[in-house]
């Protein structure tokens, strides 16, 4: 249901303490260190991180405050990374607050906000691009894939459209694999950002649109290579929408299921340090953590570092919660401030798992003038399938 109960809500933001452990606890033993990427990487005022935004927030549905676009501003300065739900001892998870906050005060006009919305609903896609551009780059495969199938690889936008090469290699696994798979002929978008962003009616809409392409395709089983697209159709769909899909898996889950049974058989690659960094949406929100490690582990040559934070506490890229749109400056500091850790490992290459954190990764790398190699993990698995 896109419902809010605003008097929960309330009462769930009431639960903060106060306490501040969310903006720059460092528990050494747990890996924790710098807690809110935002409020590392912007003025360090209290609204930067959650403990001022929940204030901002509960002023705001009070009344205290206008609904006005500069009062509501903090409530988007923030990637909804999850890592303040982490560490609170309070009973609510902050970020999921801020988010139904966005939700309930989504009519406070919001420039880019409201432009990135019309663009998906006018186009299916916030590239403002033409739909069809999503399959352009299956001309490069070599073979054709069609349109209906039991197996269905729902691309997304930003794999589609901005980094066709996860696209291209994720098919590349699936047909090495013998997997028969299908891919839509107009894939709407998933509408991750518009439910992030506080657009959820909206976002609903693209959803049904979305449940009804799936139901026409003859799927039974979806794979996706992008970490937004794998929460919202596994997660977001059922509990906010009643949608329920066929059984969806990232293409890794999938891939280790494959190497696992001996369907993929990855061959060796030259000798090469890869850390990882987890998405937020994959690990911190469905517990997806291990399956993306033991790819990268099956591929000879393939010699795996980590960095400090990692898995549960792991540092955002910087891409999330519409902030790449919002900031793009601030979406990029974090961005570098992650390049730089995985710098710190000694690894040659950081390798991801989803196409819009590669994105800002690469952003990032930018930014802090890196060498690092930034990849996504299917781009190393697809390479030893040569
Ligand atoms: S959100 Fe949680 S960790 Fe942050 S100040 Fe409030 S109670 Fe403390
Ligand atoms: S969700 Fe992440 S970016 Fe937002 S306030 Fe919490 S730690 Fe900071």
């Amino acid at each position: 249901m896109t419902e809010i109960d605003l008097e929960y809500l309330k009462e769930e933001l009431l639960q903060c303490r106060r306490c501040g452990i969310c903006r720059n606890a460092v528990y050494e033993a747990k890996g924790f260190d710098g807690i809110c990427p935002v409020w590392k990487n912007s003025s360090g005022f209290e609204t930067s991180f959650m403990r001022g935004k929940i204030q901002v927030a509960l002023a705001l549905l009070n009344g205290e405050l206008d609904k006005t676009p500069e009062n509501a501003e903090s409530l988007f300065q923030c990637t909804l990374c999850g890592n303040c739900t982490q560490i609170c001892a309070a009973e609510f998870n902050p970020a999921e607050s801020l988010e139904q906050v966005r939700q309930v005060l989504s009519d406070i006009p919001n420039e880019i906000r409201d432009s990135l919305t019309e663009k998906i609903l006018i186009n299916d896609n916030p590239y403002s691009e033409d739909n069809s551009e999503k399959r352009r780059w299956i001309e490069e495969l070599g073979f054709s894939v069609p349109k209906t199938g039991k197996i269905l690889y729902y691309v997304g936008c930003t794999a589609g459209m901005r980094l066709p090469a996860a696209a291209r290699h994720t098919a590349t696994i699936l047909k090495a694999s013998n997997v028969d798979f299908a891919i839509l002929e107009d894939e709407p978008c998933c509408g991750s950002v518009m439910i992030r962003t506080g657009k959820v009616d909206e976002a609903k809409r693209n959803a049904e649109k979305v449940e009804q392409s799936i139901k026409e395709s003859g799927a039974e089983k979806i794979i996706v290579s992008c970490a937004g697209c794998l929460k919202t159709l596994r997660k977001d769909y059922p509990e906010r929408f009643d949608i329920e899909l066929p059984e969806t898996l990232h293409i890794l889950e999938y891939a280790e299921e494959l190497i696992k049974t001996g369907k993929l058989q990855p061959k060796e690659i030259e000798n090469v340090t890869v850390t990882y960094h987890d998405p937020c949406h994959m690990g911190r929100e469905l517990g997806v953590y291990d399956s993306p490690r033991e790819v990268l582990k099956a591929i000879p040559g393939v010699e795996l570092v980590e960095m400090d934070t990692i898995r549960e506490t792991a540092i955002c890229c910087g891409a999330g919660g519409g902030l790449r749109s919002y900031d793009s400056e601030l979406s990029k500091k974090i961005g570098a401030d992650r390049i730089r850790s995985a710098e710190d490992t000694g690894a040659s290459i950081i390798a991801t798992a989803c196409p819009f954190c590669e994105n800002n990764l690469l952003s990032g790398k930018k930014m802090a003038e890196s060498s690092i190699g930034v990849v996504d993990v299917v781009d190393l698995l697809a390479k030893s399938l040569e």
